[in-house]
């Protein structure tokens, strides 16, 4: 755990938070300021800030826990999954997580 790390304080349950999916390693919860009408983040709960070879199957876990969600929500109609990384993505919370984004068109931008 890092203390510093807000979605680490979630992951340990210091901080509240709405509860889509969770197992011994993905968390997924809703986004406090959501963009979309379906807006979860979904995260390793170990402190990661980067998919490497080494965590490559965690990665991969967590987006097949955001298609299983989006199945689940009814997102037939598509959905987006955004993952930012640094200050030109806009990144706020340095701990990896997948946004899980749908109920909407959503924009065509990719940037
Ligand atoms: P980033 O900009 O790093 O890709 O995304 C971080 C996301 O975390 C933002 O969409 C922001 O709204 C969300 N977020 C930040 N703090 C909290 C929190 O305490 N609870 C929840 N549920 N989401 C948070």
């Amino acid at each position: 755990m890092n203390n510093d790390c807000i979605f680490c304080k979630i992951v340990a349950g210091e901080i509240p938070c709405k509860k889509a999916y969770e197992d011994d390693e993905v968390l997924a919860f809703y986004d406090i300021a959501p963009q979309a009408p379906v807006h979860i983040l979904i995260i390793p709960k170990v402190y990661t800030e980067d998919i490497t070879l080494g965590n490559a199957a965690l990665a991969g876990r967590c987006l097949a826990v955001a298609s299983k969600l989006a199945g689940e929500l009814g997102l037939a109609d598509g959905y987006r999954i955004v993952t930012n990384k640094g200050a030109h993505a806009g990144q706020t919370v340095a701990h990896l997580h997948f946004h899980l984004l749908g109920g909407r068109q959503l924009g065509l931008s990719m940037g």
